[in-house]
């Protein structure tokens, strides 16, 4: 009885490895058919100056309109994206489209807006990941000053020398790199000193979450102060009240980002977002 029990539960559990096998598989050939396709698109969130409330520059995010299942957010397809290595051509897509359209905006008199593009690990340990980004620079005439790198700290852990090196040689061509999701993940602070990076963003976790007195506040205060003696530029993600905003003026936070003042929204809209319509 035992016996026949145990093999319907390994025949159940081989079932639903199965199922959730066929379900990656599928998601896999999707992903391929949709860049074929041109179904990603960029979508470009501002990020302002805290103080003035002027646009800095945004960041690229990628949503994917999908035919049947409508307008489909990176937390559905990225980490797939990533194991299959399908993130190197999208995430070459989402580039050569930030870059083209960084130069749409500088040709049509809405200059200096810093493009801020996701990296994924993959990306970077891909074999010729320095050449195939200043290809992508020289095609589209993009402004290399204009371009920040963002990295995540799982990113630049996994082969810390090799990253740095490969962060040098960009950098050396004016792009700047900024480390995301500051304060979730693992984080240390010795491996700031390490990293060549200018801009830190506080992740979203810590903003939410900030009131007076609380564990978050004293993080965040302390992160801005140890991010500016090492002359980085912090941005703070997930704005979403004014009282977030406020504390985050009062502790010297140099940029913000947030539903607060814009959700990612398509090109056109941006215009009208620095056009003040
Ligand atoms: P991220 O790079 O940390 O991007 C910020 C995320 O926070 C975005 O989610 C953005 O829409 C969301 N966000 C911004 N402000 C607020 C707010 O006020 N409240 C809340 N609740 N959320 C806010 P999104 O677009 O869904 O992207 C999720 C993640 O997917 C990104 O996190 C990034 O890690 C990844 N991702 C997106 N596009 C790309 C890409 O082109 N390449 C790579 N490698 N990863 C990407
Ligand atoms: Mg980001
Ligand atoms: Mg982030
Ligand atoms: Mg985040």
């Amino acid at each position: 009885q035992a016996k026949v029990e145990g093999k319907n539960r390994y025949k159940f559990y081989d079932q639903s490895i199965n199922d959730e096998m066929v379900k990656k598989i599928k998601l896999r050939n999707e992903i391929r058919q949709g860049i074929i396709n041109k179904e990603f698109v960029v979508y470009y969130q501002p990020q302002v100056n805290i103080v003035s409330g002027k646009i800095s520059g945004v960041e690229a995010l990628v949503r994917w309109r999908h035919p049947i299942r409508g307008l489909v957010m990176p937390g559905d397809f990225i980490d797939l994206a990533e194991e299959t290595g399908l993130i190197i051509p999208l995430g070459e897509y989402v580039l050569r489209t930030a870059c083209r359209q960084s130069m749409e905006w500088e040709r049509a008199g809405l200059t200096g807006i810093m493009m801020s593009v996701n990296i994924s690990v993959k990306q970077i340990n891909s074999l010729n990941i320095v050449q195939d980004i200043l290809d992508i620079i020289d095609e589209t005439h993009m402004i290399p000053e204009h371009l920040i790198l963002e990295i995540t700290e799982s990113v630049a852990m996994e082969n810390i020398s090799k990253t740095i090196d490969i962060m040098n040689q960009l950098r050396e061509k004016g792009i700047t790199f900024s480390l995301d999701d500051f304060g979730t993940g693992y984080s240390s602070l010795n491996y700031l000193k390490n990293i060549p990076i200018n801009h830190l963003k506080i992740d979203k976790q810590f903003v939410q979450n900030l009131q007076r007195q609380t564990f978050e506040e004293v993080v965040v205060r302390s992160i801005i102060e140890i991010a500016h003696r090492m002359e980085l530029t912090v941005v703070a993600e997930g704005i979403e009240t004014l009282e977030q905003k406020e504390a985050l003026t009062s502790y010297n936070c140099d940029i913000a980002q947030g539903y607060y003042y814009s959700k990612p929204i398509p090109h056109q809209e941006v215009e009208s977002f620095i056009k003040g319509i």
